[in-house]
């Protein structure tokens, strides 16, 4: 009985050994794939940021992490930095493909949090410098991802159904602010989304151009303490501050007004890639202030301390 037992045993093992190597093969190349494809993208975003005179970022000393690609097989990546797994500031860039220095913002800012970490250790800082990479490397930079897709006017907020698609055609059905047949249809809606329930920061700021402004959306609790601290930024950074207000889809919608989360836009006064360094300089103090802007709670109910 005990050997019979014994021979059972070593069978199942046996079993479970061609398993795992016939497995394996399968695990390795997918893994391997993956890093190639990344490696491949990462190469491409170089090459695209020599072309716009951009010699100072060094999108392969970050290390990225995608789980998403886009319909043109372009990865999703972001990068996470600090200790802290509370008090997350989420920084998006690229969602408008044309919009190109703010790739260039989001990649030397993750250069520059790499490279002063210790000034970071207690925070957690995400950046995702390019969510519409379809647009950026088209031929010519576009607005929309491969679809055709404006992702500023996709996320599933509570109102798309209603007014997304109406409101898109009163004003005219101009392809640039396309919101999609459906609500989160895109992939790089679906990676914000998901980066935002990962996360759950509690700051969000989005950059983008050329309009010139920085523009807010938040907690209805405390709106007026943020507002006052936008008032103060602008003023120190001499940009004005403009209530923008937010679309159907939008992720001051999604973000900011359903789930109260402080999102910031910050938009740069042009899109040309020669202006990036400037750019940079310009706003990385708003930036930092904006990371260590202290601020307590969980959405719904976040607040500005010490302000
Ligand atoms: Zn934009």
């Amino acid at each position: 009985m005990l050997k019979r037992k014994r021979i059972v045993g070593g069978c199942y093992l046996f079993l479970c050994l061609v398993v795992f190597f016939l497995f394996l093969p399968s695990v390795v190349f997918s893994y391997d794939s993956a890093s190639n494809d990344l490696k491949k993208y990462i190469s491409t975003l170089e090459e695209q940021s020599a072309r716009y005179g951009w010699t100072d970022i060094k999108p392969g000393a970050i290390s990225w992490e995608y789980y998403r690609t886009t319909k043109s097989k372009h990865p999703l990546v972001f990068t996470h930095f600090g200790n802290s797994t509370g008090n997350c500031i989420l920084f998006l860039g690229g969602v408008h493909g044309d919009e190109l220095p703010t790739v260039y913002l989001m990649i030397k800012l993750a250069d520059y949090v790499k490279d002063n970490q210790s000034l970071f250790k207690d925070k957690c800082i995400v950046i995702a410098p390019l969510v519409n990479p379809d647009g950026f490397l088209s031929a010519s930079p576009a607005r929309v991802n491969t679809s055709g897709v404006d992702l500023n006017r996709n996320f599933p907020t509570r109102d798309w159904q209603a007014k997304a698609i109406r409101q898109w055609i009163a004003k005219g059905k101009n392809k640039r602010y396309y919101p999609g047949a459906k609500p989160a249809s895109e992939q790089e809606t679906l990676f914000q989304v998901a980066l935002i329930k990962r996360f759950k920061p509690q700051k969000i700021l989005s950059i983008h151009s050329p309009l010139n402004f920085f523009d807010y959306d938040g907690p209805s609790s405390d709106l007026n303490s943020f507002e006052q601290w936008m008032e103060k930024i602008c003023k120190e950074a001499n940009h004005p501050l403009k209530k923008f207000g937010y679309y159907p889809g939008s992720l001051g919608n999604y973000a900011g007004h359903e789930r109260n989360i402080f999102t910031l836009t910050l938009e740069l006064p042009s899109s040309d890639p020669k202006h990036s360094s400037d750019y940079f300089q310009k706003f990385q103090p708003s930036i930092l202030k904006f990371i260590n802007l202290p601020v307590v709670g969980l959405p719904p109910h976040i607040k500005i301390i010490n302000n």
